[in-house]
């Protein structure tokens, strides 16, 4: 069985070497879709029975995990040369320095390593990380699913 949770994000970044717009600092309304695969729990009596993983932890593994880290935030390129020395001179403002340049394909990976990891230590082995889908815009969106 496979489960889906959805939260949004709002989040600046830039693609420093980008041939078009991209190179702009400029923001997107993320969406994440979360796919978690396991068995339904069937333990009688139980919080999660009938469940794979309650949907409310799966909100709250997503909001401590991804949306406090980047909502309002901007994201950007460790090795940028604009925003590192911007963010470093304006500390009290929001960024997420990475090291890699914030696509919407690296920053799945990004995020499915960061949950994978968790999920792995809270399902003791009942579910998986199965994907997670990072939509940028309503047409573009990027999909990364378990490696086995
Ligand atoms: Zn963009």
């Amino acid at each position: 069985m496979t489960i889906t949770k959805i939260i949004e994000f709002d989040m600046g970044h830039r693609i420093p070497n980008h041939k078009s717009q991209c190179r702009n600092l400029h923001g997107h309304r993320y969406k994440l879709e979360l796919n978690i695969e396991g068995e339904v729990q069937k333990e009688v009596g139980r919080s999660e029975e009938g469940m794979v993983f309650d949907f409310i932890d799966v909100k709250t593994l997503l909001m401590n995990e991804v949306h406090s880290k980047c909502d309002h935030a901007f994201m950007f390129y460790e090795k940028d040369p604009v925003l590192a020395v911007f963010a470093k001179k304006n500390k009290s403002l929001k960024f997420v320095s990475v090291p890699f340049i914030p696509t919407a394909e690296n920053i799945s990976d990004w995020i499915f390593n960061i949950l994978s990891k968790k999920i792995e230590i809270i399902s003791k082995k009942k579910f998986h990380l199965q994907g997670i889908k990072l939509w940028e815009t309503p047409t573009s969106s990027a999909f990364i699913s378990k490696k086995n």
